[in-house]
């Protein structure tokens, strides 16, 4: 097998934090402590932090510099009007609502465009886009491929939405679904990407049946590099060029900046649509804040403006999925079971390979990322069962992924922290047939992977049950 290699950073550190890891016993006790849930474990507990790549990104010294340019202004601030130019530069948006973050933005989104009873299509499911489809009324449809259930699957764009599933749709009634929601990349799918030519494809077939398409823009500038190594016709265009092509195909995106932009905060809906563009102004002045601020300070949107401008440098996007990549082939090659082809943000862990001892009622993917955290003070997160939660009838919904995502933050850890990570969990790996499984003692009803509390299930217990 090929030594697995990495694009040198093209930055050098200006500034550090300092890191450290607590003993055995220490983790131990601490994972305890937090109930077994990765999300309330206290970060200086924590010595890698893979939980999420959200707000976690180191700013550049051009962002740094910007937020001392903010311009405080409750009304008509300045540096709203430079993020609004960055925004529509880059993504071609003429419209844009700043709101705290992504989830501000689906929620006046869903409020603005989904009558009650009316069905959202989307290519699998995103946490809180799926949380404010119902809250406002509305009915999520998965109308992703097959493949993206299957971590064994090699197939390029995992992320595509089957045209023949979105197609029975429209047919039975178009008038029934508020819009078609594509996440690009698919988070829940591992990070897969959409390929051009599905998109193209979804927006000619809601144009033609009148039905209003919508970008999840959070890793869009990732989904288009991947379009770029993957997509033979796009393979001479840049981040730049792709990303505007793809938001061209749609009317509106919802954006979380903690992603792609380099932000610690922020999120915006933008849009082509002069109707959504007012519907959600109006109704940012209840949730968030006056429209041209949208819960962020003046020095945030300034360092947005900045961030969106950077995130589409070919040679930042090109490190960072080498990065991920790197991870992944360094994972792969410790034997652990990793889902491939690797995508944007993280490397996901195959917990049900990882621990095929346990039964999905065993909660895999939760377990594995406590023992990882228990094993090595590296802290993942659980997309799996407790992520999916429980459907209408308060069954819980099976997905048939049980992923352990380890994620990277941008511009934040070096090699040598991912040869730690890989080595630690391929350690772990081999040892893995004595990791018990978790059960839940306290669920919370909404979002219920963030609170939610567990003990473990010794191993005996769980293979009598079957
Ligand atoms: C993070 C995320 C969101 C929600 O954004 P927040 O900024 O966390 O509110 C929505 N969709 C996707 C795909 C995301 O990754």
């Amino acid at each position: 097998m090929k030594t697995p290699s990495l694009l040198p950073e093209p930055y050098k550190i200006k500034m550090i934090e300092p890191i450290r890891l607590p003993s055995a016993a220490e983790r131990r006790e601490r994972l305890s402590e937090a109930g077994y849930n990765t999300f309330l474990l206290r970060s200086a507990d924590v010595y890698i932090d893979l939980l999420t790549d959200s707000g976690t990104n180191a700013m550049s010294d051009a962002q740094w510099g910007a937020l001392m340019t903010g311009d405080e202004a409750y009304a008509g601030s300045r540096s709203f009007e430079r993020l609004e130019k960055a925004v529509q530069d880059v993504y071609g948006f003429e419209f844009l609502v700043p709101t705290h973050q992504g989830r501000g933005a689906e929620h006046l989104l869903s409020k603005s465009w989904i009558k009650p009873g009316q069905i959202v299509a989307g290519n699998m499911y995103f946490t809180t886009t799926r949380a404010h489809i119902e809250l406002a009324g509305g009915i999520f449809r998965d109308v992703i491929v097959d493949e993206a259930h299957d971590p064994r699957s090699e197939a390029p764009f995992k992320g595509n939405v089957d045209l023949k599933k979105l197609k029975a749709l429209l047919d039975a009634d178009s008038k029934k679904v508020a819009y078609v929601a594509v996440g690009a990349p698919v988070n829940m799918a591992g990070g897969q990407p959409v390929s051009l030519e599905n998109l193209r494809a979804v927006s000619a077939l809601c144009r033609e049946r009148g039905v209003r398409v919508v970008l999840d823009a959070a890793r869009a500038v990732e989904n288009a590099w991947m379009i770029h190594e993957r997509e033979p016709q796009c393979k001479d265009w840049s981040a730049a060029r792709i990303l505007k092509e793809m938001c061209a195909l749609v009317d509106a995106c919802t954006m979380s900046a903690k992603k792609d932009a380099y932000v610690n905060i922020g999120g915006f809906l933008a849009t082509h649509d002069r109707g959504l563009y007012e519907a959600a102004q109006n109704l940012c002045v209840l949730y968030e804040g006056l429209h041209t601020y949208g819960g962020m300070a003046g020095r945030d949107l300034e360092a947005l403006a900045v961030g969106v401008r950077e995130m589409v440098q070919d040679e930042w996007i090109a490190h960072r999925l080498a990065q991920v990549r790197y991870l992944g082939e360094r994972l792969d090659a410790e034997g652990v079971p990793v889902v491939k082809p690797f995508g944007g943000h993280a490397v996901f862990v195959d917990a049900r390979a990882f621990l095929p001892h346990l039964s999905q009622d065993d909660l895999p993917a939760q377990a594995l990322a406590a023992w990882i955290y228990e094993a090595c003070g590296v802290r993942a997160m659980e997309r799996g069962v407790v992520s999916a939660g429980r459907d209408d009838e308060g069954r819980n919904r099976r997905p048939s992924l049980e992923l352990v995502r380890l994620t990277l933050p941008r511009r934040v850890y070096t090699q040598t922290h991912l040869d730690f990570v890989a080595s630690e969990i391929g350690a772990l790996h081999r040892r893995a047939s004595r990791l018990p499984g978790l059960k839940i003692v306290k669920e919370p009803k909404h979002l219920r992977f963030f609170q939610a509390r567990f003990e473990p299930v010794p191993v005996a217990a769980a293979a009598s049950r079957g």
